[in-house]
């Protein structure tokens, strides 16, 4: 039943993200430098640290570290081959792809969580729910800034929303080891860490190098910090 609520919960806060970014498209350029901002803060705030602290139990802190690095060279790799022909919009469906991805993995994250004890749940409930906001609203951006119209973001913003749902779900289903769920976060941090550098930090500053920018970046990963460290 808790779980239940909590899916709903990640549905929604998601999806309002998202129609925040699409309701205030014409200052794209500064909600594109809070996202950037928000991809490496859960990057580093949430997802490495608890790559860590799952893969830790068999691996050592250097060998999660190296399986993130793999992460952001392998989606460079894969980035190139699928922006090869230089049109955007390929590029704007895988970045979202592997946002959903992500956004499954939240709900297995939380189905897990629950699975090893009440207590971690909670706090693993709570560190995603806060930060499935920034999830709808970075998705919805990188298929508005690679070309994508309102109607294509809107499916890719439910796809994202209902991830989460899948992800609670499926882990009634299965159990997953955490070690090997540790390695899986932390290939994904090293996605982010990609998208948010190469992708998001860029296109938000180079037609609008304003501080402002800047400065909604910065406001970006704190605004995580405060969450995912300090609330959750
Ligand atoms: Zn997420």
């Amino acid at each position: 039943m808790l779980l239940l609520a909590i899916a709903v919960a990640a549905f929604l806060s998601t999806f309002a993200g998202g129609l925040l970014a699409l309701k205030l498209h014409d200052k794209l350029h500064l909600i594109l430098g809070f996202s950037a901002g928000a991809v490496i803060g859960v990057a580093f705030f949430d997802l490495l640290p608890e790559a860590i602290e799952f893969g830790g139990r068999i691996h050592a802190p250097a060998a999660v570290l190296a399986c993130a690095a793999l992460g952001f060279l392998s989606y460079l790799v894969l980035d190139r081959v699928v922006s090869f022909h230089g049109d955007a919009a390929p590029r704007g469906r895988f970045a979202a792809g592997v946002l959903c991805v992500h956004s499954l993995l939240d709900g297995v994250a939380i189905g897990l969580a629950f699975q090893a004890s009440h207590a971690v749940g909670i706090v693993v409930a709570i560190a995603v729910l806060t930060h499935d906001f920034s999830d709808g609203i970075n998705t919805m951006n990188v298929v508005l800034k690679n070309g994508g119209d309102r109607s294509r973001a809107m499916s890719w913003l439910l796809l994202d929303a209902g991830a989460p749902v899948v992800g609670i779900a499926a882990t009634a289903l299965f159990r997953l080891p955490a070690e090997g769920f540790g390695m899986i976060l932390a290939l994904f941090g090293g996605f982010f860490l990609y998208i948010g550098a190469s992708d998001l930090i860029p296109e938000s500053y180079h037609a609008h190098p304003k501080l402002l920018t800047t400065v909604m970046t910065l406001v970006g990963a704190a605004v995580l910090y405060f969450v995912v460290r300090v609330v959750g």
